[in-house]
């Protein structure tokens, strides 16, 4: 089965936490892995080689294939000289699995414009980025697999991280574009939302629902996300704890006006413009 053997994947944020474990899953199951990390603090200070090195040291242990790389994926730069590096070591790229992040949470009313910006820059530029630099590859050879991780607080909101819902969402509209664009060149861009215990939720969750979230039930499903038996694409899973989700968009059967509503009409009609039963998957009418 060729599952993910000899498939060159690019894991970014993968020098500890989920994306270590993807990194590590890959490896074992016979992909060539560029095991990326910028080896800072969970609020993005900071930089260092250790992280990555230390996943790409135990992956060589245990007789699999990965180099470590140090860039900043924030960056187009940084991007870029990761993408390069998957093609000098391995000759292309096969896969992008944008897990990098970092995390400035606060309400609202003490958002600043920094935190702000740091968080967009790595979640949402950082996936624009990366994928950026792989997607000539991928579609010259007419092979990709592009996974980003989104969240649930992103698609449900989560108090204290706007700037982090935002971004994480912002990564939904990026694959269901590259899902559409790619499609003709063999390209599939798919979302995963994990629920698990890494040093990101240690004190976001209590002790005894992290205990039941190891980061190793995530790592088979954005394996098997980026392997060639995979055909999905532009879905987006919730995966935690042993459980694998789909989670989608709806549409309400809603109401048509041959002519503007009132208000009051409206107003009137919002029951059933907004009643869920018998909505079905939605679908873009300017698609
Ligand atoms: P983590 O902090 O252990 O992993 C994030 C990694 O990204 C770190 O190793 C960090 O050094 C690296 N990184 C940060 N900025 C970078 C940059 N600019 N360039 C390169 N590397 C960078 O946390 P985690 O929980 O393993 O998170 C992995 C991903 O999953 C993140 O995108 C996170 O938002 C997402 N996520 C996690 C959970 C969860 O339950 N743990 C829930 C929802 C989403």
């Amino acid at each position: 089965m060729p599952g993910v053997t000899d498939r060159v994947v690019v894991v970014t944020g993968a020098g500890g936490g989920l994306g270590r474990e993807y990194a590590l899953l890959l490896a074992r199951e016979g992909a060539l892995v560029v095991v990326n990390d910028l080896g800072g603090a969970r609020d993005g200070t900071g930089a260092g080689s250790a992280m990555a090195d230390g996943v790409v040291a135990e992956i060589r242990e245990s007789g699999g294939i990965a180099v470590a790389n140090y860039d900043n994926i924030a960056t187009e730069d940084g991007a870029a000289a990761l993408i390069k590096t998957a093609v000098d070591e391995f000759g292309t790229v096969h896969g992008v699995i944008h897990n990098a992040g970092i995390l400035r949470d606060g309400a609202f009313h003490k958002m600043t414009t920094e935190s702000w910006e740091a968080v967009q820059r790595v979640h949402l530029w950082g996936g624009y980025h990366v994928t950026r630099a792989a997607w000539p590859h991928f579609r010259e050879q007419h092979h990709g697999r592009v996974v980003v991780a989104t969240s649930t607080s992103g698609i449900y909101g989560n108090f204290g991280q706007a700037n982090y819902g935002a971004a994480k969402l912002g990564l939904v509209g990026l694959i269901n574009t590259l899902a559409i664009e790619g499609r003709k060149y063999g390209i599939l861009a798919n979302a995963v939302a994990p629920l698990a215990a890494t040093r990101m939720t240690e004190d976001i969750a209590p002790p005894e629902m992290l205990a039941a979230l190891p980061p190793a039930h995530v790592a088979p499903v954005v394996g098997y996300l980026v392997s060639d038996e995979c055909t999905d694409t532009a879905t987006v899973l919730i995966v935690g704890g042993g459980r694998v989700q789909r989670v989608a968009q709806f549409a309400t059967k809603g109401v048509t006006f041959a002519t503007p509503p009132s208000i009051d009409e409206l107003a009137a009609q919002w029951a059933e413009i907004t009643d869920l039963s018998g909505a079905e998957p939605g679908t873009n009418p300017l698609g």
